[in-house]
This record gives C-alpha cells, structure tokens and sequence, in this order.
C-alpha cells in the first residue's frame, strides 16, 4: 500500500509499539480522539485472538479516494469520512470500523485466504471482531443490538436477493463474495460456534489457528 499526501503523522503507541495516524492538517484535533482507542484495540484482539500483533507497527491513513476502509498489512487505509466532530460522534461513529480493520491484521493479514471463496476468513471474522470489540467497550446490551443489526442485514438479503454457501467458488468477479453473507452472516455464524464450543476453547482453537 502506497499512500502520499501532505499528511500530519500523530504519534501513538501500544508500549514499544509505534500506533501512528496519517491525517491532513485540518483534521489533526478530530483525528487525535477518534483513533484515541487503537492501541487499547490492539491489545484487546491480542488477548481474544490469543496472538499478539504481528506486525513491527500500525497505521491508519486518511484518503478523500476511499469509501470505507481498506487494510493492508501494519497500514489500514481509512476514507477521510471517518474524520468528524464530537456532536456527529453519536449518530455516525466510526469506531466500529476502526475495530474492523484493525482486526485484520490477524484476519486477512496474518492469516489470509487462498481464493476468493473465502472471503470468511477476512470478512466474517473482520465483522465478528468489531461485533466482541462494541460488546467490550459498551457492554452486553449494546453487543447484543449490533448482532442483532448483522444477523436481520443478512435476512434481509437472503429474503431479497439470494441465498447462498457462505464458502462459495462460483463467483464471477471476487467483489460477488463481499456481501452480507461474508460479513454478517458469517460473523453470526462465528457467533454460534463460540456458543456451542464455549468462551475458553473457541479462544484457544483461535489462537492454534494464528499460530499454525
Ligand atoms: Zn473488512
């Protein structure tokens, strides 16, 4: 990933771990409380994944040419949407996909998928980590709508479009797999398999999974 532009570097971290944020100047004030929680991401989803991060440093860039965000490995490229004031804070938070990219420096960077028949790995569990972030930071209730959000999103496409395998090779471009089935669905779907396995051993299947 390759980012130039006349950016302002906000300099954060996770103990020796540099945590940087590439904004333009006019952005910097906002900028500085919106990303204000990555490192305490990070060091969440090292604790849940049972993986440290994996990567020597982590950046999230603005852009005005992105629409939400898009990772790459130590760097999460963000549209400049996710800059905005406190008073829009509560109807258009952006912390949630911050949680997301972020996660996928274990889910798509760390371990990344061999076709795009599974986009799962990426997405369902890029969705899924936001879902247990949202749950940690505001609590069960509020962990509980956002599921609730995933699981009718996916409804809502399987009622009205098409039902499909969430692990699908019949795919005509790889965009056909971003959808709801990847992303919510599969993120419900991880849900209930935490359900079954129990806290403890999905966590550590999860760390197994990272470390082989
Ligand atoms: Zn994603």
């Amino acid at each position: 990933m390759l980012a130039i532009g006349p950016f302002e570097v906000i300099e954060d971290s996770l103990g020796s771990l540099p945590v940087n944020y590439w904004v333009y100047k006019k952005d910097v004030e906002d900028a500085k409380w919106i990303f204000k929680n990555t490192p305490k991401m990070i060091d969440f989803f090292s604790r849940l994944f049972g993986y440290k991060y994996p990567w020597a440093k982590y950046d999230q860039v603005t852009t005005p040419r992105q629409g939400g965000g898009a990772e790459a490995t130590s760097a999460t490229v963000l549209g400049e949407q996710v800059i905005h004031d406190r008073r829009a804070e509560q109807d258009f938070s952006w912390e949630k996909t911050i949680a997301h990219e972020t996660a996928h420096q274990w889910w798509g960077d760390l371990i990344t998928l061999r076709t795009w028949a599974h986009t799962w790995l990426n997405e369902s569990f890029g969705t899924y980590s936001d879902y247990l972030y949202t749950r940690h930071l505001r609590g069960e209730a509020e962990g509980a709508v956002d599921l609730l959000r995933k699981k009718n999103q996916y409804l809502r496409e399987a009622h009205n479009k098409y039902m499909r395998p969430i692990v699908f090779k019949r795919y005509d471009r790889p965009q056909d797999n971003f959808d709801s089935h990847t992303y919510p669905k599969g993120a419900v779907v991880l849900h209930m398999l935490r359900f079954i396995m129990g806290d403890s051993p999905f966590s550590e299947r999860l760390a197994i999974f990272c470390i082989s």
